[in-house]
């Protein structure tokens, strides 16, 4: 028998919590066949909510499912973790400045790395879905400087999730049928759904579409404020897709990404397309033996390359933030 992965999760009692927990006791994180332990990290008035969460995850008797701890201390919950998903996070609320935002996150994401620095296993990989989540991820990473500085990514695969089904209803090709389409840049407004290189059933998406007006105008912006308009329709956050692009994103991460495509995270930029060394921004990217890998090479039109530096832009001015605030 495998030895079971030990899977962190940060915010454990939260909405997105509740969606991804069963899912990863089930073994659609990982795979079907490797047993896992959990480890729910909350804040001291989250515990009791997260102990009722590890109730119903005993009542579903999961076979791979070999134990669930709780804690409120990061020390303790990133003790010999595999893979983390820092999913709590400091909301923004009403009248909150960018910098007041950035610094209560500060707060939350330091110490997280720091304990993954001093504990967690060789091999871990993590996951940052918390807001701001590119830059969360850099705060975590610098407190981190003996875990290899690309096991921290940020998840976009929402957003690339959501642009795979609006090209599928443009387009009426199934989304089994588009490939090699790209978000890049911050998960956020500015982000930046890019069609040119995806493919349609074989053909180039943006000449299936051919209407750079609908890019422009519908596309992008309903790619782009997904999440507000879920929150209108439904009068709560879009925490089981969030769940499930988390599950997807360690999927692949771990799996590997099908031949002849790739999908979107962010990832430490190694400066490929003019991106910044260091920053976390979402690129194109293929998976094979456990890594990431930015997919080279690709042309940037005058509409992609436009969109694309005001995305980073807004990354840059948020590394400036939490550096002028001693966070990285
Ligand atoms: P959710 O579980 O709904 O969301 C958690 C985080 O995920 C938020 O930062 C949210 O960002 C982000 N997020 C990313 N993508 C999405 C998406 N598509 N839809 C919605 N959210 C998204 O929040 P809850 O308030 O229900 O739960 C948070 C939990 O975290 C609480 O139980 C709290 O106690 C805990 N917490 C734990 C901490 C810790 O372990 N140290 C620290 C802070 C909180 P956005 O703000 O943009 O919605």
């Amino acid at each position: 028998t495998r030895t079971p992965v030990t899977v962190t999760v940060t915010g454990a009692a939260g909405q997105i919590g509740y969606a991804l927990l069963f899912r990863i006791a089930s073994g659609q994180l990982l795979g079907a066949d490797v047993p896992v332990k959990l480890r729910l990290l909350e804040i001291p008035q989250g515990l009791k909510a997260a102990e009722g969460t590890a109730m119903e995850l005993d009542d579903c008797a999961f076979p791979l499912l070999q134990g669930i701890d709780i804690s409120d201390d990061p020390n303790v919950a990133f003790d010999g973790a595999n893979v983390a998903l820092l999913v709590g996070a400091r909301p923004r609320t009403k009248g909150m400045e960018r910098g007041d935002l950035l610094e209560a996150n500060g707060g939350i994401f330091k110490p997280q790395g720091k304990a993954i620095n001093d504990h967690a296993a060789d091999d871990i990989k993590v996951l940052v879905v918390g807001n701001p989540a590119n830059t969360n991820a850099l705060i975590a990473q610098a407190a981190a400087p003996d875990v290899p500085a690309e096991r921290f990514t940020a998840m976009t695969r929402l957003d690339h999730n959501r642009a795979l089904s609006q090209l599928s209803k443009k387009t009426g090709a199934p989304v089994s049928e588009i490939k090699k389409l790209t978000i890049w840049g911050n998960h956020s407004a500015t982000q930046y759904p890019d069609v040119f290189h995806a493919e349609v059933a074989g053909k180039n998406a943006a000449e299936v579409v051919n209407d750079e007006q609908w890019l422009a105008d519908t596309f992008i912006p309903t790619v782009a404020k997904r999440g507000a308009a879920i929150i209108e329709a439904r009068g709560a956050s879009s925490a089981a897709s969030a769940a499930n692009a988390a599950i997807d994103h360690v999927h692949t991460w771990v799996n590997g990404t099908a031949a002849g495509d790739w999908t979107s995270a962010g990832v430490v930029s190694d400066g490929s397309y003019g991106v910044p060394q260091g920053l976390i921004s979402s690129f194109p990217v293929t998976a094979k033996d456990g890594k990431f890998e930015i997919v080279q090479g690709l042309d940037i039109n005058e509409f992609s390359r436009t969109r694309i530096d005001a995305s980073v832009k807004e990354l840059e001015d948020e590394r400036e933030a939490v550096r002028g605030l001693g966070l990285i």
